[in-house]
């Protein structure tokens, strides 16, 4: 498995603070991402001919202008998709997320991602509400450009996947409009502030098993540190057992990318998921969730994990012959 492609986590400094923000996102930080460190990733990325998206998320990413466009601009250049996630808290008014959007267009960028749903509610209200998420799209679609809207939900939520479908058309949108649903992680702000009911699995059961995406986006951190997955554990005690490499050593993407391929955890989580590495640590516990069967494994069962490093090789040998792409 290769990496298809790259997400900068710009910042973790958001204008909303979401109660169920799994990176607990919020104005009260400070980090952003060097522009020198977006440009190199950018450059060393074409060399890297798996990955094909350049995805420009937070926090909240516009609260950056010129970085984003920057980076957009540069990714463009390289012939890369472009994606870019935000809360919409930049389109009260019609005219001016036109604008605001038409910009971001010009420099290059493809796809918007909107995050709405009843948590994004109660900021974007603040700065306009839920005409905000239609004007942006309005505008997106208008621009020719491709648009997700992402929710997360609970039980009892009341927007989901149905009730926007309703809203855009209503709105006249004509365009077609991607949805993702998930399910709220307890995880970050979330393990933080909700209470347990609004916790459930996953009910189609995509929490078992391997999981793919492990190593198919690279999470570039404020600080400049290269992660494997751009999961629900980043920005927690958990992030550094992904963590491949930093910036600041001066390796090349690609030799980042290869030394991934020689992480074990990596192709475990890949192949086989964290329930199996629950497994081989003779730990017997349920999560309701993948992401959080990975916290769990990088903060209380850290030093277990890392007893088996010792047994790297015998590991792999496991996986020789029958899974694709191991290191030789
Ligand atoms: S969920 Fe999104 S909008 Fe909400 S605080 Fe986190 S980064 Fe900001
Ligand atoms: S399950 Fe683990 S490897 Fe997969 S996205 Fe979540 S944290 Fe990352």
């Amino acid at each position: 498995m290769i990496p298809q492609s790259l997400a900068f986590l710009m910042t973790y400094k958001c204008n909303f603070q979401c109660d169920h923000c799994s990176v607990s996102a919020g104005p009260e930080h400070r980090e952003v991402i060097a522009a020198e460190h977006m440009r190199r990733v950018i450059e060393e990325a074409y060399v890297v001919p798996s990955i094909r998206v350049v995805v420009f998320t937070g926090g909240e990413p516009t609260l950056y202008p010129e970085l984003l466009k920057t980076g957009i601009s540069l990714a463009h250049e390289k012939g890369f998709v472009t994606r870019l996630v935000t809360n919409a808290w930049w389109a009260k008014i019609p005219e001016k997320a036109h604008q605001f959007l038409q910009n971001l267009r010009a420099a290059g960028l493809d796809e918007l991602n909107i995050s709405f749903d009843d948590f994004h509610l109660l900021y974007l209200e603040a700065f306009g509400g839920e005409q905000n998420v239609v004007n942006a799209v309005r505008a997106a679609t208008e621009l020719g450009m491709t648009v997700l809207v992402g929710t997360v939900l609970h039980p009892g939520a009341r927007i989901r996947t149905g009730y926007l479908r309703k809203t855009f058309q209503e709105a006249g949108i004509q365009q077609e409009i991607k949805f993702l649903e998930d399910f709220v992680f307890p995880l970050g702000r979330a393990r933080q502030k909700l209470p347990a009911h609004l916790f459930v699995s996953d009910p189609e059961k995509r929490e078992k098993g391997a999981c793919r995406e492990a190593g198919q986006t690279l999470a570039i951190l404020p600080d400049g540190r290269v992660l494997f997955c751009c999961g629900h554990i980043v920005n927690s005690r958990a992030e550094e057992i992904f963590t491949v490499d930093t910036l600041a050593s001066g390796a090349p993407l690609s030799e980042i990318v290869a030394r991934m391929q020689r992480n074990v955890l990596y192709w475990w989580l890949h192949l086989e998921g964290p329930e199996a590495a629950y497994a081989e640590l003779g730990v017997e516990k349920r999560f309701q969730r993948k992401c959080e069967a990975c916290f769990y494994l990088g903060t209380a069962y850290r030093g277990k994990l890392q007893a088996l490093a010792a047994k790297k090789e015998e590991i792999f040998a496991r996986w020789e012959g029958e899974k694709v792409g191991l290191p030789a």
